[in-house]
């Protein structure tokens, strides 16, 4: 796992080998590793491992809105609550969320919003809670990938799922993926998260600097790979079906 704090990035991010430092190809992702269903008292649940990212996602809803006063008549609302625990990182984070959680929280509501059918619960609310357990970056695209999965595990109607990577610029090349020391010593970090219903772009973010020339290379980029992590997504989801039809079919399993 990369402990660094900022005085100790390093200068080069590329191996001699032309590879990266934690031995990836400019396109390649981190491992990832995506369950549903493995907490009993959620509505729906999902957990992720993405390099060193670990991440649990917890859905309930439609349920009745607590403060009442948030409740929307003419349709349901939509929360989310991501939160980095406080051994989550090299140095210790305060418990209490912080501006950054907050707007990361926002981020992956209007990411997740559009997929749901909101206006057919109206005075309910989905709540989906994400916490972090160890970050090293791309923290919101993680969550955002692992909170659909709660949803769709929850049974929750939704348009399609919602997939989201970051691609970047670092050393003056562009890559898939970012880890937690290439988001912090590289010089762009483009998270972006895509609705597969209409194919649209639900997040854009951007930091650092960018020819505005190289943004149809990082797009192109970002949706291969989003591609990639959605069979990640719908493999993780078959899974749990499977599972079950072996204990109910005596280990006769149809696909
Ligand atoms: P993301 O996790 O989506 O990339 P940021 O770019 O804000 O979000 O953060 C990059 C990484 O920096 C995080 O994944 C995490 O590893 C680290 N980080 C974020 N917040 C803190 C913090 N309060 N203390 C230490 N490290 C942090």
């Amino acid at each position: 796992m990369t402990l660094l704090i900022k005085d100790e990035y390093p200068e080069k991010l590329f191996r001699e080998d032309g590879k990266r430092l934690d031995g990836r190809d400019l396109k390649e992702l981190r491992p990832i590793k995506l369950e549903v269903g493995i907490l009993n008292n959620a509505d729906g649940s999902a957990y992720l491992e993405w390099g060193n990212n670990k991440i649990f996602a917890a859905v309930y809803g439609p349920r009745e809105v607590h403060p009442h006063h948030l409740a929307k008549p003419d349709k349901g609302i939509l929360r989310v609550f991501y939160r980095m625990a406080t051994f989550s990182v090299f140095e210790r984070k305060r418990p209490a969320p912080g501006r950054r959680e907050k707007e990361i929280s926002m981020i992956i509501t209007d990411c997740l919003e559009p997929v749901l059918f909101l206006e057919l619960y109206p005075g309910t609310s989905f709540e989906v809670f994400i916490d972090v357990l160890d970050a090293d970056g791309g923290t919101r695209c993680a969550s955002t990938t692992v909170a659909a999965l709660a949803l769709a595990d929850a049974g929750i109607p939704m348009k399609s799922l919602v997939t989201s990577v970051a691609v970047g610029k670092i050393d003056g090349k562009i890559v898939v993926d970012l880890s937690g020391v290439e988001d912090k010593a590289g010089e762009a970090d483009l998270p972006c998260a895509i609705t597969w219903f209409n194919e649209e772009i639900s997040l854009l973010q951007f930091d650092g600097d960018m020819d505005l020339n190289e943004l149809d290379t990082f797009l192109k980029l970002a949706k291969d790979a989003l591609k990639e992590i959605y069979e990640m997504q719908l493999n993780a989801l078959k899974s749990k079906y499977i599972t079950i039809q072996e204990k109910y079919n005596g280990g006769q399993v149809k696909q």
